[in-house]
């Protein structure tokens, strides 16, 4: 007996005296290792303190036993016992396995370390498929996009994992284009004999949700028809998502009801968030207790589209209700996104004290969102003191958000504070912070449009000029005003520096009455919040040039049709 545990702490003490080679012992453990990973067996012991009892028992690990340990290890408080591993590995002479090479890159990448990810792929002489995916993997999760793109156009053969991740990596840096103009050449690269499968069609519906090209989630959806990859939760929870962000909440429905009866609590949340970013409060407070009559339970996202349905519809008391019953009946603390919501309900109520109260009650410092929570609200309702604090306070976070800069410095030239402007303006130069340019972009023909501010570079701009000079004077002639009064309460991003009749989405809207057929639906998609004069022409031109017209502007969907908008004015 004595002898046989001297055995096992030798085994322990001097691993490299056991061979590595697979045994029935070592298939047992490993088995143990990988359910525990997987979380298929209780949380009883960690893979770590199983992978010690191995070893305490003098059973050898083999090339099975390291890959899935490695796995366990997912943050940076774990990367000690990961080198820790890393060193018993290099002991019992599996360095040089290439799955263990690119466990271990995955490893040190989960661990927040990318330069010992690195230096694993740096040693290994000639890396296989693998291991360069896992070390493009590793670049992409840290934004490094241009690394990655190098690392992925070096490697001697590609397979859809590699296609995959980077195309993620475009949309997860905001570059919607470069990740479908990828997927193109992706699906054009025969030779490599790559087919997309369900992640990258998920990537790709990111995509399209980003931009907000419905033609190209049009494609896409029915590519996945036509390859017959399987809609399950996830893929159709991608769907739901990005027919509700193209601007087709009703595409969004009907995805939603086919999925069957066991929706998971994502896409109960997807269409819950959708149905709130389009102004419909009424279908989205509906869906909450048919949710619950199904036996799900909600999340704290569920939250944020509930309360965010409120905000839109600006259901005051209703926004309450559910900020309450989330911890009361559900035991789910407020994040920082709920409390936003609470602000900028109260905000746009105009009940500014409230709203203050909200921020004054945060457990956590507000962030850039609850300041611009706060800042709509106040603009809304006039209130110039929480205005200038709001402002200072989104300059004081965010240096590059040109636009605190801009609506602070006007501010102060409308309130006759013309030595504070100047100062602002002066400070924006010092810090070479660049305004951020109106752009408004609409799908014709299958192809993206962009338009700026007061562009003229597009191709056919003399004709979109005319085209927009014809219906600015249908406009006036049924009574159109341009909005040229510089109410504090429309202080706009842009400026008002410019002509009016130039913002970007209006040169959007005269590109597509130029070029689509008559009674053709147009969608456009800008990257700052519309401005009261573009929403009241573009109620206008709906009801006159009889388009259904639908923007995206950063913060909702507004519908106009026959001369209203679906946000009630209310934005
Ligand atoms: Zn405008
Ligand atoms: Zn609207």
């Amino acid at each position: 007996m004595r002898s046989l545990a001297k055995d096992k702490l030798i085994s322990l003490t001097h691993p490299s005296l056991y061979l590595s080679h697979p045994t029935v012992e070592s298939f047992v453990w490993n088995t143990i290792i990988r359910a525990r990973v997987q979380g298929k067996a209780p949380p009883a012991n960690s893979p770590v303190s199983i992978f010690l009892r191995m070893r305490f028992h003098g059973v050898p690990p083999d090339f099975h036993t390291f890959p899935f340990l490695l796995q366990s290890f997912r943050s940076s408080s774990h990367l000690h016992s990961g080198r820790s591993i890393h060193s018993q590995i290099i002991c019992f002479g599996l360095d040089a396995d290439p799955f263990i090479q690119a466990s271990l890159i995955t490893m040190y990448s989960a661990c927040g370390n990318l330069g010992f990810a690195q230096q694993v792929f740096d040693e290994i002489p000639q890396p296989d498929l693998p291991s360069r995916n896992s070390m493009l993997n590793a670049n992409v999760k840290v934004g490094r996009i241009d690394v990655a793109r190098e690392l992925f156009d070096e490697m001697p053969e590609r397979n859809v994992i590699s296609w995959s991740c980077m195309m993620s990596g475009y949309v997860s840096s905001g570059d919607g284009k470069e990740a479908l103009a990828l997927f193109r050449e992706m699906l054009k690269g025969e030779a490599e004999d790559v087919r997309p499968n369900e992640f990258t069609m998920t990537v790709v519906l990111s995509a399209c949700g980003q931009l907000g090209t419905l033609e190209h989630g049009k494609r896409a959806h029915a590519y996945i028809h036509k390859c017959g990859i399987e809609v399950n939760a996830v893929l159709g929870t991608s769907l739901i998502d990005m027919y509700a962000k193209c601007g087709s909440i009703e595409r969004a429905s009907w995805v939603f009801n086919n999925l069957g009866p066991n929706k998971d609590v994502i896409a109960w949340s997807a269409m819950i968030s959708g149905l709130a970013m389009h102004g419909h409060s009424e279908q989205c407070l509906d869906l909450f207790p048919e949710m619950l009559n199904h036996g799900v339970r909600p999340n704290a996202i569920t939250f944020v589209g509930l309360l965010c349905a409120c905000v839109h519809g600006g259901l005051t008391s209703e926004g309450e209700s559910y900020f309450q019953r989330m911890t009361i009946d559900f035991g789910i603390t407020p994040l920082i996104q709920h409390y936003g919501c609470m602000v900028d309900l109260y905000g746009r109520a105009g009940r500014i004290e409230e709203a203050w109260n909200v921020i004054n009650s945060m457990p956590m410092e507000p962030d850039v969102l609850v300041w611009g929570a706060l800042l709509s609200g106040s603009r809304m309702h006039g209130d110039i003191r929480t205005c200038e604090i709001a402002l200072k306070k989104l300059i004081g976070l965010e240096t590059t958000n040109s636009g605190a800069y801009v609506l602070l410095s006007n501010m102060y030239a409308k309130t006759g504070r013309w030595e504070d402007a100047r100062h602002i303006r002066d400070l924006m130069e010092a810090k070479g912070i660049q305004k951020v340019p109106g752009c408004s972009m609409v799908e014709v023909g299958g192809a993206i449009h962009e338009f700026f501010a007061a562009d003229e570079s597009h191709p056919e701009a003399k004709e979109i000029h005319s085209m927009l000079e014809e219906i600015m004077k249908r406009l006036k002639m049924e009574g159109y005003v341009g909005n040229t009064k510089e109410v504090l309460l429309d202080l706009d991003e842009e400026g008002k520096e410019m002509a009016l009749s130039v913002h970007s989405e209006k040169l959007a809207v005269a590109f597509s009455i130029l070029k689509t057929r008559a009674g053709t639906p147009i969608h456009i998609v800008k990257n700052l919040r519309i401005c009261c004069d573009c929403h009241a022409a573009m109620k206008m031109i709906s009801k006159i040039f009889r388009r259904k017209i639908v923007i995206r502007d950063c913060n909702r969907f507004h519908h106009f049709a026959d001369g209203t908008c679906s946000c009630k004015d209310y934005w």
